[in-house]
């Protein structure tokens, strides 16, 4: 089973999201886990503070590197299980649905969440966090961040999803975008009451031209919205 631990200064922030649809029907299966360490039990003085302002100067307070450890090493770890630490910055690696499934591989996964100006550096490599951001623009905390990669890693575990084969065909499998999909009314007639009805091909119970034609739907929207995809797919 999948444990995830997340060490937080919001822990009221959690389950959030998680507690949801098949991530949270999941969790209550106990398909996978989650504990919350709040950061503020491991607060270096009398009020629990866990932030002090940057060497050099600069705007904003950062998260010790003391405080980060403690709540660590509360965490107990067995020699068998394979653990990955990840801290959420918008300085780390770009999240790709690559990196979801190797995490979800692991038996246990620690996330650091970031406030403020972010973390002591020497936190960061000195415990081995992996730096990963979730996209190119800056959040005030990673909680969010954090769910959003669990959310990613868990509906790939075994069994979350109803129909597995639907994680083969979507977005990012083959360094494509998914082709468009409709569903009824066969002709929508809108508020302007004008008829729009749904690709023909997709009427026709002809499996070979769907699935043609989905696959050019999926190339042609690859080279309009995400071209860097495919010229990653000739690279790789
Ligand atoms: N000073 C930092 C930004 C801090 S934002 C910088 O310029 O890089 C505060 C916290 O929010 C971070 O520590 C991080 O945990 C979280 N965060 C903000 N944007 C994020 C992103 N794009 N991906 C992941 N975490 C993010």
């Amino acid at each position: 089973m999948l444990s995830v631990k997340i060490l937080t200064a919001y822990p009221d922030m959690f389950p959030g999201a998680l507690k949801y649809s098949i991530v949270g029907n999941a969790l209550k299966e106990k398909k996978w886990s989650l504990d919350i360490i709040n950061l503020h039990d491991y607060g270096y003085d009398q009020r629990k503070s866990i932030d002090d302002e940057p060497f050099g100067g600069g705007p904003g307070m950062l998260i010790r590197p003391d405080v980060v450890e403690k709540a660590l090493l509360s965490i107990d770890c067995q020699n068998h299980v394979t653990r990955k630490l990840i801290y959420l910055t918008p300085a780390g690696k770009v999240l790709k649905q690559s990196n979801l499934a190797e995490f979800s591989q692991f038996n246990q996964l620690i996330i650091l969440c970031g406030r403020f100006e972010g973390v002591d550096q020497r936190a960061i490599e000195i415990l081995k966090f992996a730096e990963i951001s979730i996209g190119d623009y800056v959040l005030a905390g990673g909680e969010i961040a954090a769910q959003v990669l669990v959310e990613g890693c868990i509906r790939l575990l075994p069994g979350v999803i109803g129909q597995p084969e639907s994680l083969f065909e979507e977005s990012f499998s083959n360094n494509l975008l998914e082709y468009p999909q409709y569903t009824r009314p066969q002709v929508w007639n809108d508020a302007q009451n004008e008829d729009h009805e749904v690709p023909k091909v997709l009427l026709s119970g002809h499996h070979e031209k769907i699935k043609q034609w989905r696959t050019n739907k999926s190339i042609e929207k690859t080279k309009l919205i995400r071209p860097d995809l495919l010229v990653k797919e000739k690279k790789e």
